[in-house]
């Protein structure tokens, strides 16, 4: 499981379809929602 690093839910990455690749890590969301935020400014979810 990961961590939707946009609202904090856990996510099974396995099922998920809402996915980013950000300076070669992989960040799994809960929806298209918390993806589209995130793609939008990735610096500010990326470096926790
Ligand atoms: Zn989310």
């Amino acid at each position: 499981m990961e961590n939707d690093v946009v609202c904090g839910m856990v996510v099974n990455e396995k099922k998920t379809k809402f996915h980013s690749t950000y300076q070669g890590k992989d960040f799994y969301f809960c929806s298209n929602h918390c993806k589209t935020t995130f793609d939008k400014a990735p610096q500010k979810y990326a470096g926790k």
